[in-house]
């Protein structure tokens, strides 16, 4: 019988990898701290109608890209493709608005998206969100957008591109889809079949199509700020006034639409120079009728999601570094079997110590637990044999010099957490 792997798209993050992901972690969850930004943990399935009311019916996401299956009383539930719609939802299903405004929240995990995998893209993926919900300022949306920039500069990136546009309102955005419409409608044959199809639907797609063609028509088309109200055009004046105030660089991009629904004036997106064609790392931006959309109050929000699996890649590729690897400091090992009893307590000492340590269980000789602890990277073996313990002495031997000297069994733990806190281990 073949062995069962785990579905295509869909990847173990394994101990290699998993310990850059937690030093990220920690850096995003004190800036969330520095921030005001308070955490959240969201279901990671939600009714369908969520994400088809909350993204959109005509977006990729919603027609190509969910998980859409019945649970055993027939109810519709999809997977999460994105964490923006829960969190609004969760806003609304727990009165938040009656707290002090904007609500500032953040959630980390897995998005499940049915797409084509490839490097930096794939069915499982991890995102870092942030969303504050419940304030229509323009400081708000500088406040999220350099948070994410903050997140990238605290973990060392550069080659990093920051676009902005505005995709306007329900008043404004009806104005300009019929511009754009009217001058893609002149070359409508030449376009790619898929802008073709999402002429009717979802025209302001067509802007971000990569393909040559589309591209070559879609640099001469109407730009979306000839076309904003008063509102929209001031707000986009103010987020980019702020964003010079804090010294962030951006490039506005008229073809910068996104591709969910729900966005109102500001959309962004963070590119990095070293990822190839997945190249986005961070994309947000406001989004006002969201609430409205699954059901809820006028609430206006924004917000944005990063990337993981891409900020490591990114990271690696720059050769960043992730801190300092977790590592056993200890190896205890045990000369002969009358010491057994008394290594094992020696090693929980040290572990209620603090002191990362370990011991082999399998009854390998002396020489290959000395071979296991090089290969572990400790930085001290404590070696105990039956001669050490009748004298109450355990022989400490430092693995980077070699030296070996004999400590008071009483004094040992105390020592080697000395050490630690040193961080000479
Ligand atoms: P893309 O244009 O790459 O498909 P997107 O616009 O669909 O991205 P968003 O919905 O804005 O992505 O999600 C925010 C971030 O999540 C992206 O900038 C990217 O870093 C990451 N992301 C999205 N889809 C995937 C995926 N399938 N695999 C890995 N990361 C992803
Ligand atoms: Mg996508």
């Amino acid at each position: 019988m073949e062995s069962i792997k785990a579905p295509r798209g869909v990847r173990d993050i394994l101990p290699d990898e998993s310990w850059k992901w937690a030093f990220i972690f920690g850096v995003t969850r004190k800036i969330a701290e520095d921030f005001g930004y308070r955490e959240v943990h969201l279901p990671i399935f939600e009714q369908t109608e969520l994400f088809s009311r909350g993204i959109g019916e005509t977006t990729d996401v919603v027609e190509k890209e969910m998980y859409t299956f019945s649970d055993r009383s027939g109810r519709s539930l999809t997977l999460r493709p994105e964490a923006t719609a829960s969190m609004v939802r969760a806003y609304l299903e727990h009165g938040m608005a009656s707290g002090p405004q904007p609500s500032k929240l953040w959630c980390a995990g897995p998005m499940m998206r049915y797409e084509r995998p490839q490097k930096g893209r794939y069915r499982q993926f991890w995102q870092l969100d942030f969303e504050a919900i419940g304030s229509a300022s323009p400081l708000v949306d500088v406040e999220v957008i350099a948070l994410s920039l903050e997140i990238f500069r605290r973990l060392g990136l550069s080659n990093l591109e920051v676009l902005i546009n505005s995709v306007g309102c329900p008043s404004c955005r009806p104005v300009y889809r019929s511009a754009l419409q009217g001058y893609l409608r002149e070359r409508f044959d030449e376009l790619c079949p898929t802008c073709q199809g999402r002429f009717d639907r979802n025209p302001l797609r067509i802007l971000d199509c990569k393909v040559e063609t589309c591209r070559a028509i879609t640099d001469g088309a109407p730009d979306v700020r000839d076309h904003l109200c008063g509102e929209c055009r001031s707000h986009f004046d103010e987020v980019l006034q702020g964003l010079d105030l804090i010294g962030a660089k951006f490039r506005i991009d008229k073809r910068l639409v996104r591709g969910l629904d729900y966005y109102t004036k500001t959309a962004y997106e963070v590119l990095s120079g070293d990822l190839g064609a997945q190249n986005a790392v961070c994309g947000g931006g406001r989004y006002d009728n969201l609430a409205e959309a699954i059901g809820g109050p006028h609430t206006p929000g924004v917000g944005f999601a990063a990337g993981l699996d891409r900020i490591v890649l990114t990271m690696e590729q720059q050769g960043l570094s992730f801190g300092r690897e977790p590592s056993i400091s200890v190896i205890v090992v045990v000369a002969d079997e009358a010491a057994r009893d008394e290594a094992v307590r020696l090693l929980y000492e040290l572990r209620r110590a603090g002191v990362p340590s370990d011991m082999d269980t399998s009854g390998k000789g002396v020489k290959a637990q000395m071979k296991a602890a090089g290969a572990a990277k400790a930085c001290c073996v404590c070696i105990l044999g039956s001669s050490e313990v009748s004298r109450g002495v355990v022989a400490l031997k430092e693995m980077a010099t070699g030296s070996q000297e004999e400590i008071e069994r009483e004094r040992v733990v105390e020592r080697l957490a000395a050490k630690m806190k040193a961080a000479c281990c």
